[in-house]
């Protein structure tokens, strides 16, 4: 219930539309039990024999519906019963018996019509408030994700958060109209319909509802169990993504080792076991309504016994009283069935609820500390102190008393075999992660006590992997950089010596890189991220050189990209080209999250036996 609650302080900011909707329900409701009321004088008109013309008897024969409703109602209600039944027996009565006819065919028309509109209405304004709400917790969840440290996503698998925001969503979604449509419409139905079917005769009704208490144990039973089988078919759906998403995103690896039929069978067994699961969970879920409606059903036959009884034998109750009374009691059937669903929609909703919950609920493990001081330009000198790392998942120190510092204009170079900590080095400089040991200084100050948005703004990062983004060249460039001026965007992608080949594309840097059948090569789109660091310009340029193997002339075209990019700024760079570092002030070789040695490429490269010359032998040397 308390997930359910939380779902319904994202309906809050609807509440407009939910009182219009719920005005409609209650119209909706007044004219359904209208459109069953006419029936009596209906069935009056058209069967009562021997009737009189004058407007007075037939009132007087015509008893009111309410007449015998004193045992239970107050006399005050009673008495506005008689009153309101009495005048609309006048109007609708009098006259000859097809002029009743008539007018009565006339009001039920009209009392449908009007049922049908508010109707209408109701669910318009109750899926405003549906849609509207579930695009908020969509939103909420998003905005949230981006929060969210990295190492979040390294341990979330892309596609289970995928699924969260977007299957789990939708089954809460049919919640809230089973909350609102159900608990506020239904129970209205009911109400009136009961309100009918006891002015008509309580005793009758009272039978009619001793079976109500048995059908709610049952139900609320089977809501329960639903609940947990939700929770799990959930979670296989959020399997099933996860590999449609790794595979889909891992298409070349599938292909080239012919893992096509493994991921198949992989894929198979995870679809047939949500079907399974999916099958279980509709025999829990539609095995309430049959259960109800039975138990209604032999309710209803005692009734029909019972009334028969009155009718025919004690003469208490009217045949047309009768009909209506069954009508009313018949109408409350679908809504009380409806009804029975609702707990099990709220199980099964609150079960999504919670595992979208669990993301809000994930605390931004990097966030600005009170009074996090203005960063706004880099002066002197980034410096590492002390600094030692290690992941949440294990205690193995991957960077270890790391000490050394970048002065501003110089280009420092990381290298050292893989594994070595270089990555998590310069994750550590943007806070993508906090050091568990030691600081970071910008300046002097301690990154932790800056904005992070500052932080972040000083830097360009170039990483390995050229992340493009469904957009156009410009837009791509022009990244986090709203309304940039072309003739800048066009100088950034001139100094990135991606001009040229963007102006061959068919709308120059209009086009949309995700279009089919455009071809950008691996060279090609490392020049368009490099054009988007020196576009914004940064400070401090943070670059993980691609290992990926180009051809010479694409090779040469990036190389001179990135020693341009890398004038006038600082940089640190994760280097695998040997121009990088015959250009580095500084080369830091770092080998199992430790500093071996420091120093310019020639004084490296002297030390026979030092690990960068051996590495340097085995990487760089032609
Ligand atoms: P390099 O960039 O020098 O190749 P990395 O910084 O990528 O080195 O990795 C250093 C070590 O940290 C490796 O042993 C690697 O397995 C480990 N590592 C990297 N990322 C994570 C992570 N998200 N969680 C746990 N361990 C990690």
């Amino acid at each position: 219930m308390k997930t359910y609650l939380r779902i319904l302080n994202f309906v809050k900011p609807y509440w407009k539309h939910l009182s219009i909707s719920i005005v409609c329900t209650i119209m909706f409701a007044v004219f359904n039990g209208l459109s069953i009321y006419l029936t009596i004088p209906l069935l009056e008109t058209l069967f009562q024999e021997g009737q009189t013309q004058s407007v007075q008897t037939k009132v007087q024969i015509t008893q009111s519906p309410v007449a015998n409703t004193t045992s239970v109602l107050p006399d005050w209600i009673t008495k506005f019963g008689q009153n309101l039944s009495n005048s609309f027996n006048n109007f609708v009565l009098q006259g000859d018996k097809l002029d009743s006819l008539l007018r009565v065919c006339f009001l039920v028309v009209a009392a449908f019509l009007l049922k049908n509109i508010f109707g209408y209405l109701q669910a318009y304004f109750l899926s405003y408030v549906e849609e509207g709400s579930m695009k908020d917790l969509r939103n909420a969840a998003y905005k949230h994700l981006h929060q969210l440290p990295m190492s979040y996503f390294k341990q979330e698998r892309v596609g289970n958060l995928i699924s969260r925001i977007t299957n789990d969503v939708n089954v809460v979604q049919s919640s809230i109209s089973a909350g609102f449509l159900n608990l506020i419409r239904e129970p209205l139905t009911i109400i009136v319909f009961i309100g009918i079917a006891v002015s008509i005769s309580w005793k009758l009704t009272l039978l009619a509802f001793i079976v109500l208490p048995f059908s709610m144990l049952i139900i609320a039973g089977i809501g329960l169990k639903l609940r947990k089988h939700s929770t799990a078919i959930q979670a296989k759906m959020a399997d099933i993504t996860s590999i449609l998403q790794e595979t889909i995103s891992g298409v070349k690896i599938v292909k080239a080792f012919g893992m096509e039929g493994y991921e198949n069978n992989k894929f198979k067994r995870e679809t047939y076991s949500y079907f399974r699961m999916m099958l279980r969970i509709v025999r829990i879920r539609n095995s309430s309504s049959p259960i109800t409606e039975f138990l209604s059903v032999i309710v209803g036959a005692v009734i029909i016994y019972y009334g028969g009884v009155l009718v025919l034998q004690s003469h208490t109750l009217k045949a047309a009283e009768f009909m209506g009374f069954l009508l009313a009691i018949f109408q409350t059937m679908p809504p009380i069935k409806e009804l029975s669903t609702v707990n099990n929609r709220i199980q099964e909703s609150s079960a999504a609820g919670d595992r979208i919950f669990e993301i809000l609920d994930t605390e931004p493990a990097i966030k600005d500390i009170d009074n996090a001081g203005e960063l706004k330009t880099f002066t002197n000198a980034l410096a590492f102190k002390h600094l030692s790392f290690h992941y949440d998942d294990s205690d193995d120190l991957i960077l270890d008393d790391i000490n050394f510092e970048v002065r501003k204009g110089e280009i420092v170079a990381l290298v050292g075999p893989s594994g070595g900590g270089k990555s998590t080095l310069v994750d550590l400089i943007p806070r993508f992660y906090d050091p568990t040991g030691g600081q970071i200084l910008v300046d002097g100050i301690d990154t932790k006590k800056v904005k992070v948005q500052d932080l972040r703004a000083l830097m360009g990062i170039v990483t390995q992997e050229t992340i493009l983004f469904n957009e156009s060249i410009k837009n791509n460039i022009a990244y986090g950089l709203d309304n940039y001026p072309v003739d800048k965007i066009i100088e950034a992608a001139k100094t990135a010596n991606a001009h040229n080949f963007i102006m061959e594309l068919p709308d120059g840097y209009e086009t949309v890189i995700g279009e089919r059948g455009l071809k950008i090569s691996g060279g090609q789109r490392q020049r368009i991220s490099i054009a988007r660091a020196i576009l914004k310009n940064p400070q401090l340029m943070i670059f993980d050189e691609a290992t990926s193997a180009l051809d010479n002339e694409s090779e040469l075209l990036v190389q001179e990209a990135i020693e341009r990019m890398m004038i006038n700024r600082t940089s640190i760079v994760i280097a695998h080209r040997l121009s990088t570092i015959r250009n580095a002030t500084r080369i830091i070789v770092l080998d199992k999250g430790k500093i071996i040695q420091t120093g310019t490429h020639e004084e490296l490269i002297r030390d026979e036996n030092g690990l960068y010359n051996k590495f340097y032998e085995m990487q760089f040397r032609d």
